[in-house]
């Protein structure tokens, strides 16, 4: 599960990602690493892992992590193969969600590649080359799919009426995701085109310093464009943010932080954020060598979730013993929680919520 980070040139996107990168800098335990130039995993901030670190004391700490791609390169005429562009598309459709960067601070030394700050200009710009990409999907698709309805084709016809709704809907300048799945074939029938426009989206205004806190009217505007995308709009200082992780201690970063009027980097939200989109979730292991957490899909069941550790746990899987979370703080350890008899064992069916403290018991 992946975020692609995307936007026009000079918007502030490799400067997020460094950012993001250098986020090991908060959390010394598990190091961010570059699997490629553009593709990073990113720690989860998470309270509840200190938390947990605090009661049970063990060796190491490791986090939930989040993969995020850096996708340059996107500019206006992508979709007709401009620069890059074909490659840099392909590249989104790898990504289960977009980060879209919109540069919403004013600096003439800064190139705009359209000659002034515009971020609703700018975001129609991105959204058009995405929408001209996925018309080009559809339509080959439709082509191929029209053929086989004509025939009689039942399962043929049900797509081709629904390309034909995503059709008008991209030609109309909106994106797909905007198209409700009417039945359960509609649905599997979205996820399996794979549209650029249909993946979950949040957009980062990002502002200079000042505007950290309150926004701009920059972002006023923003917020006003997107109101009706059910999208999350994160307000960001991304050059002062990658400012400060360049600060040796822990102390001084925040102190920075406070100053700004911030209580943590803004891009620890994000990350929560993108980690929300991509609709993952965290489970957490807690023993004295390891306390650790875990991702998983919204809805998993416990065996899904146990596979997450070892394909093994999942194949061999008996049952799991689940502690909640809000449980294993207020009894204050594994030892107390089963004697109050809070322990729960589940099964196979069991749907993992988010925060359990989990056990599995499994055969090999
Ligand atoms: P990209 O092309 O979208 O990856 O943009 P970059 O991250 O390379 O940023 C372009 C330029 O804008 C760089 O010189 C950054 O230092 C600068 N920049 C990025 N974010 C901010 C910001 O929040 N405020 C200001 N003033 N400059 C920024």
């Amino acid at each position: 599960m992946k975020a692609g980070i995307v936007g026009l040139p000079n918007v502030g996107k490799s400067t997020l990602f460094n950012c993001l990168s250098n986020a090991k800098a908060q959390s010394a335990n598990f190091p961010f690493c570059t699997i490629e130039p553009n593709i990073g995993v990113v720690n989860v901030p998470d309270t509840r892992l200190e938390k947990l670190e605090e009661l049970v004391n063990p060796e190491r700490v490791l986090p939930a992590t989040v993969e995020i791609v850096d996708i340059a390169g996107l500019v206006k005429g992508a979709s007709k193969g401009e620069g890059l562009g074909n490659q840099f598309l392909g590249n989104i459709r790898e990504c289960n969600a977009i980060i879209h960067v919109l540069r919403c601070f004013d600096n003439d030394n800064i190139v705009h590649v359209d000659g002034n700050v515009n971020p609703i200009r700018d975001k129609e710009t991105i959204d058009i080359e995405l929408q001209l990409k996925d018309l080009d999907t559809v339509e080959k698709r439709l082509d191929k799919v029209k053929k086989a309805a004509k025939t009689g084709n039942k399962e043929a016809q049900l797509e081709a009426a629904l390309l034909e709704r995503i059709h008008a809907c991209l030609m109309q300048g909106k994106s797909a995701r905007i198209i409700e799945a009417q039945n359960q074939d509609e649905e599997e029938l979205l996820e399996a085109f794979q549209l650029i426009t249909s993946k979950p989206v949040l957009y980062v205004c990002n502002v200079d310093e000042d505007a950290a806190v309150n926004g701009n009217a920059y972002v006023e505007q923003v917020k006003e464009l997107v109101k009706d995308e059910d999208a999350e709009v994160i307000v960001l200082a991304v050059g002062t943010e990658a400012d400060i992780t360049e600060l040796e201690t822990y102390e001084e970063r925040q102190m920075f932080l406070e100053d700004m009027g911030l209580s943590e980097p803004g891009v620890s939200k994000l990350i929560r954020s993108a980690y929300k989109l991509l609709d993952l979730q965290t489970y957490f292991t807690a023993g004295v060598k390891e306390v650790r957490a875990w991702t998983i899909k919204v809805g998993d069941t416990a065996p899904q979730a146990a596979g997450v550790i070892h394909s093994d746990f999942e194949k061999g899987f008996i049952r799991a013993e689940v502690i909640a979370y809000d449980d294993f703080v207020s009894y204050g350890s594994e030892a107390k929680v089963k004697e109050a008899g809070k322990l729960r064992v589940e099964g196979k069916e069991y749907i993992v919520k988010d925060g359990d403290v989990m056990h599995f018991r499994f055969n090999v």
